[in-house]
């Protein structure tokens, strides 16, 4: 369950940005997660329900945006979704590919009163 950790360093940067904008609720939260993260969605809202417990975000809602891996291929350019980390290109076989998503952890909006 590396979910836990994420998270309260997720709500962390959430907080600051809460207290800079002088928000004081919290009411939903959107994250963007790549596949590749191993994070469980159902293991991610169950450790945000419980961090956020007794806290100014009690009651927000979390809503999670899943990435499927995909890829550039460097030799001839075409994008391209992956099946697993080391898929050739589909067009000329090449295996110089550059990740596009699958790897981030983003936050994509947070509505607050
Ligand atoms: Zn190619």
């Amino acid at each position: 369950m590396h979910e836990i950790s994420l998270i309260k360093s997720i709500l962390k940067t959430i907080e600051h940005e809460m207290e800079k904008c002088g928000a004081k609720k919290l009411n939903s939260l959107t994250l963007r997660i790549g596949t590749l993260t191993a994070v469980e969605p159902e293991a991610m809202q169950f450790a945000f329900n419980s961090s956020i417990e007794k806290t100014a975000m009690e009651g927000a809602t979390l809503c999670i945006i899943e990435t499927k891996l995909s890829g550039r291929c460097r030799e001839c350019g075409t994008e391209f979704a992956l099946s697993e980390f080391d898929s050739p290109c589909p067009i000329c076989a090449g295996l110089d590919i550059k990740r596009l998503t699958g790897t981030e952890l983003d936050i994509i909006s947070m509505d607050v009163d």
